[in-house]
């Protein structure tokens, strides 16, 4: 089965200051292949952290592993060196990256900017990792193979990262996951409560082992329940996702409007006319 585990570093996101939104791009992004985040754990900057959320992840033999943050030059961007503890790699200089760090600089009109040592820190590599293209930032992201495991590095600026999990993730991991679609509908209903619509959804659930089957509560209006749904079917085939959404989605909304509630909108291809 195929797996995809994410590890966001940075003490930013655990103390509130940064909201992970990397990881709900990433997410999105998957499930719009077929696929999703089976894993993310979220770590401080911290080599020993680093190291051993790279070695839990490995454990479960993932497809994927995706390491988003603590690529720059501050003393707190610890990421490759944490990924080669983990991996029991040493450390060496790449000089493709070395060479991507200055063609980033002298493509901004600064030509013979002078290799600091933070600058190097950049192009600090695990011993056998390739340098992945930054299009938007300076440092290079890594993609290292351990076994059938591919480890991508990646920034931590949304921009970054997005760019290159476009660019260099997403065509490799479409490329392992094959062909899939998904069909997918939200629907707000009202007037139901959830615990009415609980065994509802558990039968159903029961009768589409692959439906994906969501409830969200919006909240209670003068005295009127409202509740957000989502219904979602990947498979092989567009034809029968869509058709799958669709029973589904009918039978839920028959069962709910017996019990009083009304639909308020609807969205998604596979239930127009729902
Ligand atoms: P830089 O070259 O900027 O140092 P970096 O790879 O070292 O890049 P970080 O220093 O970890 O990245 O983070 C850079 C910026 O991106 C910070 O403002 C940080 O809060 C933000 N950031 C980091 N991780 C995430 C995340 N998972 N979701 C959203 N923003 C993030």
């Amino acid at each position: 089965m195929f797996r995809f585990e994410m590890i966001a570093v940075g003490k930013e996101l655990l103390i509130g200051r940064t909201l992970n939104t990397n990881a709900q791009w990433v997410g999105r992004r998957l499930a719009g292949i077929g696929t999703m985040i089976h894993e993310l754990t979220t770590v401080d900057d911290q080599l020993g952290e680093i190291a051993s959320a790279l070695r839990g992840s490995l454990d479960r033999r993932p497809d994927f592993v995706v390491v988003c943050g603590g690529l720059g030059p501050t003393h707190d961007d610890m990421t490759l060196r944490g990924v080669a503890d983990g991996l029991g790699l040493r450390l060496k200089t790449s000089r493709i990256a070395l060479l991507m760090i200055r063609e980033h600089y002298s493509g901004r009109g600064l030509k013979g900017i002078e290799m600091t040592g933070s600058r190097r820190k950049m192009a600090l590599f695990p011993e056998g990792a390739t340098p992945v293209r930054n299009p938007k930032g300076t440092a290079p992201g890594a993609r290292i193979t351990r076994g059938t495991t591919v480890i991508f590095c990646l920034p931590g600026v949304p921009l970054e990262m997005r760019e290159m999990f476009a660019e260099s993730v997403e065509p490799a991991v479409r490329e392992s996951v094959g062909r899939v679609h998904r069909s997918s509908a939200t629907i707000r209903l009202e007037g139901i409560f959830e615990s009415t619509l609980a065994p509802i959804l558990a039968r159903e659930v029961g009768r589409h082992p692959r439906a994906y089957v969501k409830s969200h509560p919006r909240g209670v209006r003068e005295g009127v329940s409202r509740i957000e749904l989502d219904i979602a079917v990947t498979g092989p085939s567009k034809e029968n996702t869509e058709r799958e959404v669709r029973e589904v989605a009918s039978a839920i909304l028959r069962a709910a409007a017996a019990e009083g509630g009304t639909v308020k909108s609807a969205r998604g291809r596979a239930i127009r006319g729902v």
